[in-house]
Parts: C-alpha cells; sequence; structure tokens
C-alpha cells in the first residue's frame, strides 16, 4: 500500500538582497538561484526519502523546467505517472527575496496548481486508493475536499498539514485524521494564541472538537505539541545548529508519513520525523535540505 500527496509544485527563484526593495525602487541583489519547491513537492520528496512508497498528483506548466523536475521526483523514486502537464501556463512559481538578516518576502503564482480542480483529480482516482493521504493548502480547496472524502470511503488515513495559514470550512476540517500545523497555523484555524503549552493544550482541544483525532503542532525548535484523545505531551526536538529553517515542516510531515507507513507506532513515528527536520535545519535550501532514511536512523542511533 502506498501513500499519496496531492499537492503544489512550485519553482523558486531565489535572490539575496541587502534589504527588500522598497516600492518603485530597484535593488541589486546576489546568489540569484532556481530551486524546486512546493508544499507538495517538498513533502513527496521527503516522504520518499524517509522510506515511503510514494505517489505524487499534481500539475505543472509547459515551461521547459517542468520536465526537469518530473525527472527529479522519479529519481527519487516517486510515482510521477499522475503529474499532468497543462496547456497554455506555467508551472507554480514563488518569488523569493532573502535579506541581510535571512528573513523573506515571497511573490508567489499558483499557475498549474490552480489547475489542479476537482475534475482534473478526477482523472486519477486509482491514486486514492491508498494508504494514507497527505494534503496541503497550495491546491483549491475543493480538490483537497474531493481527495480526502474519495481516499476516507477506501479506508485511508487522512492528514493534513494546514499550510499556508488559512481557515478552513468544516467540511474539510471533519475528514481530516491527523493535522499538522504550527503555531501560526493551529492559531489561524482555532483564534487560539499558541506560544506555551496551555496554549498548544487549548488549540489541540478545539481541533480534536472537530472531530480530528490527532493533532500534532509543531513547535520549531522546541520540538511539537503532540496530543490524542485530548490527551497532550510536549516531545522535545533534537538540538542542531540551524541554518535554514525552510522546508522543516514538510520534511517533518514527509518523513512522519514514511514511519507510520513502516507501521512504527506514533511516539517512535514522531521521533523520526523530528530527526528529519532537525537534519534539513542543517542545510540550506528546500529539496536540497531534506534528508536520506539512512542519515535520519544514523541521528536516531
Ligand atoms: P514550519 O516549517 O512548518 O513552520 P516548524 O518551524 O514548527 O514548522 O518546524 C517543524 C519541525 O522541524 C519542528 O517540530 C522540529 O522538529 C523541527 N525543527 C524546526 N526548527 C528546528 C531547529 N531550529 N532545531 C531543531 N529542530 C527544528
Amino acid at each position: 500500500m502506498t501513500l499519496t500527496v496531492v499537492g503544489s509544485i512550485n519553482i523558486d527563484h531565489v535572490i539575496r538582497l541587502p534589504q527588500f526593495p522598497r516600492p518603485g525602487e530597484t535593488l541589486t541583489g546576489s546568489d540569484y538561484r532556481i530551486v524546486p519547491g512546493g508544499k507538495g513537492a517538498n513533502q513527496a520528496v521527503a516522504a520518499a526519502r524517509a522510506g515511503a512508497t510514494t505517489r505524487f498528483i499534481a500539475c505543472v506548466g509547459e515551461d521547459t523546467l517542468a520536465q526537469s523536475l518530473i525527472d527529479g521526483f522519479a529519481a527519487d523514486g516517486i510515482d510521477t505517472a499522475a503529474i499532468e502537464r497543462i496547456e497554455g501556463i506555467n508551472t507554480g512559481v514563488a518569488l523569493i527575496q532573502v535579506n541581510a538578516e535571512g528573513e523573506n518576502s515571497i511573490a508567489l503564482a499558483a499557475g498549474a496548481n490552480g489547475r489542479l480542480t476537482p475534475e482534473q483529480l478526477s482523472r486519477h482516482t486509482e491514486g486514492l486508493h491508498c494508504e494514507q493521504l497527505l494534503l496541503q493548502l497550495e491546491i483549491p480547496l475543493a480538490t483537497n475536499i474531493a481527495a480526502a472524502s474519495q481516499a476516507k470511503v477506501q479506508g485511508a488515513r487522512v492528514v493534513l498539514n494546514p499550510a499556508p495559514a488559512q481557515s478552513l470550512p468544516d467540511e474539510l476540517l471533519t475528514l481530516v485524521d491527523l493535522i499538522t500545523p504550527n503555531e501560526t497555523e493551529a492559531e489561524r484555524l482555532t483564534g487560539v494564541t499558541v506560544n506555551d503549552d496551555a496554549g498548544a493544550d487549548a488549540a489541540a482541544r478545539a481541533l480534536h472538537a472537530k472531530g480530528i483525532a490527532t493533532v500534532i503542532i509543531t513547535l520549531g525548535a522546541r520540538g511539537v505539541w503532540l496530543s490524542e484523545q485530548g490527551r497532550g505531551q510536549l516531545i522535545p526536538g533534537f538540538k542542531v545548529k540551524a541554518v535554514d529553517t525552510t522546508a522543516a515542516g514538510d520534511t517533518f510531515n514527509g518523513a512522519l508519513l514514511a514511519a507510520l507507513q513502516q507501521r512504527q507506532p506514533l511516539l517512535q513515528a514522531v521521533r523520526f520525523a523530528q530527526a528529519a527536520a532537525a537534519l534539513s535545519v542543517t542545510r540550506p535550501g528546500a529539496q536540497t535540505s531534506v534528508p536520506y532514511q539512512d542519515e535520519i536512523n544514523a541521528l536516531l542511533e
């Protein structure tokens, strides 16, 4: 049985600048890079590298970079049969400016990700015959709802990483078995401020009240708040020297599902996922920072 990821693919264009340009201003930066990104893609790559049999349902555009992205996923062992090229549109794009403080400012164009509609999804329903379905929020909401309800009928575990932060209808939340917000996302979903254990516990309870059995709130370097049946606990993260936290959450999600596919108990799977995410923050970039199964196991030994 497999993991299916339904989600986004982006091409990230990254420029480092001394500071963000003001309106009307042109600033010369340095170190321009084009790198593969998108939460769906990052999480599919993280799952595959952590050892999961992974299918990816997604859309790219007509541009020349699209095929090299698909070739990259295939090289990581991902089943790419349900990644379609859509005519007349570009692959999703993120224009990322990074300032001297390491903060970023991002402009997104959804491009082909916006064409991953419920109709497009229905061309790949065999992909929803899966053991686990992993979703994020960079494709149309209606598609996430359709994917979650179909996978649920097949008896799959539906996992939602509710990123980027937004409020969500109960129509989607009631289909979710496991949710993995960070602090900001948890606050957006529940209205509860998450800046300590009590806040995390209250936010987790609000999500349980929507019918979600397992809540994992990621807390950056602190680790995660894991809550099942209303009983929550802090699971500390690994102490590492962070260089670039881009895709920490994506790595956590992919690795968590890989561990669950390998039938690890939840607590052990969370530890595995935190080890993977800790490794990713010690390296620059998004998909470039995602570790492989043997590296994760080496950190756990
Ligand atoms: P997101 O990237 O979605 O905002 P977080 O920042 O909460 O997510 O990070 C996800 C997970 O990555 C954390 O729960 C933790 O396990 C790991 N992580 C993030 N930052 C660090 C860090 N500085 N040191 C060690 N682990 C980290």
